[in-house]
């Protein structure tokens, strides 16, 4: 059998799966936090177009890819699957391992498989510019890079300590002509007021997204853009189970397991969710979604109605909380730093579909390195999580000969930064400030 799994062009699939229809016993509706109403697409279409937002509320199976999307798309795609033959052969298991590489995208993750998605409906839309934020820089990167493809201005606020410290995610952005300012800003009134009351602040996710979400509303002109946890991102992330799911054909395989590591859930749900109709069906097969130790979402956070941000700005979502203000240790996956988790994950997981487990960096650091040696390539310490997870499954039990098919959402290389502290022993692991959840959560 060869190595990896590849499709040509005119074999990508040409339309996305949506897992909405499919979860049993359904969604609950994000709320407007005024009324605790159901919240209407009248309010989001101020920092959404229409295209986004019949997708965020869609009950279709399969939406259409718009041919200036496919275009975009194939830059990069299809992405290879492969085996991990080395690591298998390292680890000494019978079991197979297969991996769908999201790391041969322009910006090294899966992040733009829904970036350039949302580029095209605002250009359709007449938008001229959108905002985001962006923590460790990935999401920034694939926005500015889709906004580019479209002609589209894009200002990114990013988390001030990301800024100071990964100069060339921000050089990334910028080579696409992006606009960058670290977050707390002095062009928001949140940024302001912030910077005013704690002028050394480091920033973080939650005061970045308010800040994106202000430009977005109070200009006419522009948009606002996420890069997790929605469902049109979720979405537009199926493309690839749906890639993977032909190329396992082809192999001959069926997976056994699914693993994908966690931030917002949407890599991860990118790769299960188009499998999910064979396991409703009654086929046996484990999806397992891998969070951090320091960031345990799914594994110790409740499933509950809260804010997406720190100020309050985004509606309620019913999802895996840990609280809108927690703050995670600074663990080195800035990707899985996320207090909330995708509703239909979050769905998923109160189903018992989902299996969620935890693991701590410094095993996950392990993992990616003897990845890094075996298959060659070096893993973004997100997609370390991954990699420890199919490990763990590998070696349970060496003589089970099952097939683990795992996500590779992103390359490290541009983080080479936190394998530089692993390496001095400057790294070390971080459980869960267990009473800032139960405070945050007990309001
Ligand atoms: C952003 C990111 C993640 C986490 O985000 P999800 O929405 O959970 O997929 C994982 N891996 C990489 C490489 C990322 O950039």
């Amino acid at each position: 059998m060869s190595k990896k799994i590849v499709l040509r062009d005119d074999e990508m699939p040409t339309s996305w799966y949506n897992v909405v229809p499919d979860i049993p016993n359904g969604l609950q509706p994000p709320l407007d936090p005024e009324t605790n109403e159901p919240m209407g697409p009248e309010k989001l279409s101020v920092i959404f177009p229409m295209g986004l937002l019949e997708q965020e509320m869609s009950a279709e199976r399969f939406i259409k890819i718009p041919d200036e999307v496919l275009e975009v798309y194939k830059i990069w795609r299809p992405s290879p699957l492969v085996r991990a033959s080395n690591l298998e052969k390292a680890l000494g298991t019978k079991a197979k391992i297969f991996f769908k590489n999201e790391g041969v995208s322009p910006v090294g993750s899966h992040k733009p498989n829904s970036a350039v998605a949302q580029a095209y409906y605002n250009k359709r839309e007449g938008v001229k510019r959108l905002a985001t934020e962006t923590g460790a820089g990935q999401w920034g990167s694939a926005l500015s890079m889709a906004t580019n493809r479209f002609g589209l201005e894009c200002k990114v606020y990013m988390v001030r300590v990301s800024y100071d410290q990964k100069p060339y995610r921000k050089s990334i952005m910028q080579a696409f002509g992006a606009g960058i300012v670290a977050s707390p800003s002095s062009d928001t009134n949140t940024g302001r007021a912030i910077l005013e009351s704690h002028p050394d602040t480091p920033g973080s996710l939650g005061i970045a997204i308010s800040e994106a979400i202000e430009d977005a509303a109070t200009r006419d002109d522009t948009n606002y853009a996420l890069g997790s946890v929605l469902n049109h991102v979720i979405l537009h992330q199926s493309i690839i189970g749906l890639e993977a799911k032909k190329q396992m054909e082809i192999a001959g395989e069926y997976p056994d397991v699914i693993i994908g590591c966690c931030g917002g859930g949407s890599n991860f749900a990118g790769l299960m969710n188009p499998y999910l109709p064979d396991h409703l069906e009654g086929r046996k097969i484990r999806f397992v979604g891998v969070e951090p130790a320091s960031c345990p979402t799914m594994t110790a956070g409740k499933l509950a109605y809260d804010f997406g941000d720190v100020a309050k700005t985004t509606p309620l979502i019913y999802m895996y909380t840990l609280g809108h203000d927690f703050i995670p240790p600074g663990i080195h996956a800035g990707g899985l730093r996320y207090h909330g988790m995708a509703p239909t994950v979050s769905a998923l997981v109160g189903e018992k579909i989902i299996e969620p487990v935890r693991v701590h960096q410094m095993e996950c650091f392990e993992a990616g390195i003897l990845f890094a040696k075996t298959e060659g390539i070096i893993p973004a310490p997100e997609t370390c999580h991954a990699i420890r997870g199919a490990v763990i499954e590998a070696t349970k039990d060496l003589n089970d000969p099952k097939t683990i098919l795992f996500n590779f959402s992103g390359h490290g290389l541009i983080d080479m930064g936190s394998y530089d502290k692993y390496f001095s022993g400057e790294l070390h692991n971080y459980d869960y400030p267990e009473e800032q959840i139960a405070e945050v959560l007990y309001h």
